[in-house]
């Protein structure tokens, strides 16, 4: 596994770990002296992100953009080790990521999220002061989870977009099919999105990353 780290804009970094073919990533978006994880990966990588966020300053948070084991795969690790660092995620996938039912369209239950792990409802939060405290802007886009939810940080004019795409050869790719609950509903939040923002980059988490302007038919 090989860890290349970039900082792709004044506030973000992106933690980008090669495994064979894929690529799973995570970002650390800092404000002020705090650092934010945005996703954790599987779970051996978590302590290699949480060594490098510290570098950049106080860990603050772990801000999650679904419930998947590729990225939600190091938060009982992370708590175990911090207890006190809250962690944000949609509420809508965590009858999924605690184990209760399978994913949309999955066979398998998966318990990724242990019940002792105390997780923030971003549904329940303010969202000004989220935006205070991160910088970022909760942007929900169900699709290829039930809670899927990006993050777009209004300075930097990048979209953290966890799942919402992946990337190939420079342009932007629907997420992978098998592990999409509902792929339509994937395509349409993000055709409204770009209604919404106007991003320099989007980041996807399987893939190099997106600058804009691209041809957007090319998605679908
Ligand atoms: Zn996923």
């Amino acid at each position: 596994m090989i860890m290349k780290e970039k900082q792709i804009s004044e506030h973000i970094w992106k933690l980008e770990f090669n495994f064979y073919f894929l690529i799973i990533s995570i970002w650390l978006v800092k404000n002020n002296n705090n650092v934010f994880l945005i996703d954790t990966g599987i779970s051996k990588i978590w302590e290699i992100a949480c060594n490098s966020a510290s570098e950049k300053g106080n860990i603050r948070g772990v801000i999650l953009t679904h419930g998947h084991s590729d990225h939600a795969g190091g938060v009982n690790q992370i708590n175990a080790h911090n207890p006190e660092l809250p962690i944000f995620m949609d509420g809508r996938d965590y009858e999924y990521s605690s184990g209760e039912n399978p994913f949309p369209g999955r066979k398998k239950v998966e318990k990724i999220i242990s019940a002792e792990v105390p997780i923030i409802d971003l549904r329940k939060i303010n969202k000004n002061d989220f935006f205070e405290l991160t910088g970022l802007k909760i942007m929900y886009t169900p699709g290829h989870s039930p809670g899927h939810t990006v993050f777009y940080h209004d300075n930097d004019k990048v979209l953290i977009a966890g799942d919402l795409y992946t990337e190939k050869n420079g342009l932007l790719r629907p997420p992978m099919k098998q592990f999409t609950s509902d792929m339509p509903q994937a395509l349409l939040s993000g055709r409204q999105l770009f209604e919404k923002i106007d991003p320099k980059i989007i980041s996807v988490c399987h893939g190099k990353d997106v600058n804009v302007p691209f041809d957007f038919s090319k998605v679908v």
